[in-house]
């Protein structure tokens, strides 16, 4: 499996590639310009005080007014992301994925509400989570990532937003998001989904009902490692609070980085397919390994909730983890500090290939992580995949050695 252009549609207009490449692109904004070019602006000029009046009164989506309700950089990367989302209703564009995160919860939630959280969720999440909404009166439960309808039973009077993440970070738990949905739903429960591992392309997620999906444009989106950007897409009727919250905190995303967000995008088509065709065999060659006690690559049946996975996804992206049988912190630095073609960095979603160490164990409160040995989280980049194999097969023969 891989993301792209398969399974295009005749009858429900152009595929992904053909979206990817035209959508955002509005002539009144580029003027004929193939790119949507920089706009940077904070002030913007009125004809006479008449016209700033009325400016002032009207709703300012897609009008210039002020620098930090964007100019047609960023409206051009939003529409894009949403014309991604069948069936969504908006885009709003943030500084960084976890401010693109702060904003939806502070944008849902309000003081006495609950909020649940998957116990697999990316670890700054878990942060504002326990830190500022908490201190807003916010109370937070964790789930198991794997809990499905069974979510059910959790929810509780004040139970307001559910947050997911699928497939989590680190650990690679798929979950049954329509589930979810449908529980949530039944509840007038808000639903909120980091969908950064699979962009709209392999995971659409306002289509499955959820109401807010988030990505860390940071990753996939901008592809090449120099761009902080997060984004969310709201479901038809949900665009409205997520904009006035998003509005009072002052959120805005810099055109610049909007501009190589929209330019990262228009290769994200052949990237993805890429990044999925390689992580797939690189994850199938560890797969075989007698130092590999496992591999969380939910393509493959190891990893918990592979068979929502092969109901759900269009393919899978760049990013697993696997853990190692036996040895040590120790014997797995080993392995990857000698890696040739691997950096050791955590943003991964750029062209080049990273390894770190991931203790799973260190987060989770709600459910138990436990493994036969360290485990490593890999990104796999664009290089030629044999190359990559080769420098594992290296990094292995020296875990080996270390772990004696
Ligand atoms: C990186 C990441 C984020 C945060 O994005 P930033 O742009 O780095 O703030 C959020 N969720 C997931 C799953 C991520 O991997």
């Amino acid at each position: 499996m891989s993301g792209g252009d398969e399974g295009t549609n005749p009858s429900k207009g152009p595929g992904d590639a053909t979206r990817i490449v035209e959508a955002g692109r509005r002539p009144e904004w580029t003027q004929g310009i193939v790119s949507p070019p920089v706009w940077r602006a904070s002030t913007i000029l009125y004809e006479d005080v008449a016209e700033l009046r009325a400016a002032a009164g009207r709703d300012t989506h897609h009008r210039l007014f002020y620098g930090r309700r964007g100019t047609p950089t960023q409206w051009a990367l939003a529409d894009a992301l949403t014309e991604l989302e069948p069936g969504a209703e908006a885009t709003l564009l943030y500084p960084s994925g976890v401010a693109a995160i702060a904003s939806a919860l502070l944008a849902v939630l309000s003081p006495g509400d609950e909020l649940l959280v998957p116990d697999s969720v990316y670890d700054p999440t878990r942060g504002l989570a326990n830190g500022l909404l908490k201190r807003f009166g916010i109370a937070t439960r964790f789930y198991d990532p794997l809990i499905g309808a069974d979510i059910a039973g959790m929810l509780g009077e004040r139970t307001r937003a559910i947050f997911l993440e699928s497939p989590g970070s680190l650990t690679f738990e798929v979950q049954d998001v329509p589930a979810i949905v449908d529980v949530a739903r039944a509840r007038g429960i808000v639903t909120l989904l980091d969908n950064t591992w699979a962009t709209p392309l392999l995971f659409p997620a306002i289509g499955l009902g959820v109401d807010y999906t988030i990505l860390a444009c940071t990753k996939y989106i901008v592809g090449h490692s120099d761009v902080m950007l997060g984004s969310v897409t709201a479901a038809p009727g949900r665009h409205a609070a997520l904009r006035d919250a998003s509005y009072q905190l002052g959120q805005t995303a810099s055109p610049d980085d909007a501009w190589l967000g929209s330019r990262g995008l228009r290769t994200l088509g052949v990237r993805m397919r890429q990044h999925g065709e390689s992580a797939l065999r690189v994850a199938e060659w560890l797969r075989t390994r007698p130092e590999v006690a496992r591999v969380l690559h939910p393509a493959l049946p190891d990893c918990p909730g592979h068979d929502i996975f092969a109901r759900d996804f269009r393919g899978a992206s760049g990013l697993f983890s696997f853990v190692l049988r036996g040895g040590d912190e120790g014997a797995r630095a080993a392995l990857i500090d000698g890696l040739a073609h691997f950096g050791i960095g955590y943003s991964w979603g750029g062209f080049e290939s990273l390894a770190i160490p991931v203790d799973p164990e260190r987060y989770r409160t709600a459910t138990r992580w436990q493994a036969e040995g360290p485990a490593v989280r890999l990104q796999i980049g664009l290089e030629d995949t044999d190359d990559l194999i080769a420098d594992l097969e290296s990094g292995l023969a020296r875990f080996r050695a270390a772990a004696g």
